[in-house]
């Protein structure tokens, strides 16, 4: 069961319903392969929920749904949506 970290040990891909952890050192590949690091760098990647701007201090979740990728911020209550979606997923 994963709880929610203040401290993050790294970023959140959501994968058929799981969380696994990608590690900092590994982001940038893992945006490259879904073709959303120019974006990233340019500040136009977005909260799903909040609407703010995903930077590498808020960064929390990325979550692949059919042909879009979605990504989600660290707020509490973004991270908390995002959790209760992979255990009903
Ligand atoms: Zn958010």
């Amino acid at each position: 069961m994963l709880k929610y970290n203040k401290n993050k040990v790294g970023w959140l891909l959501m994968n058929k319903g799981e969380l696994h952890v990608v590690h900092d050192s590994d982001i940038e590949d893992l945006l490259k392969s879904i073709g959303c690091l120019e974006k990233y760098k340019e500040g136009r990647l977005k909260c799903m929920y909040c609407n703010d701007t995903i930077t590498f201090e808020n960064f929390q979740c990325i979550i692949p749904s059919g042909k879009e990728i979605l990504f989600c911020c660290s707020k509490y209550e973004c991270y908390k949506k995002t959790l209760e979606m992979a255990g009903t997923g």
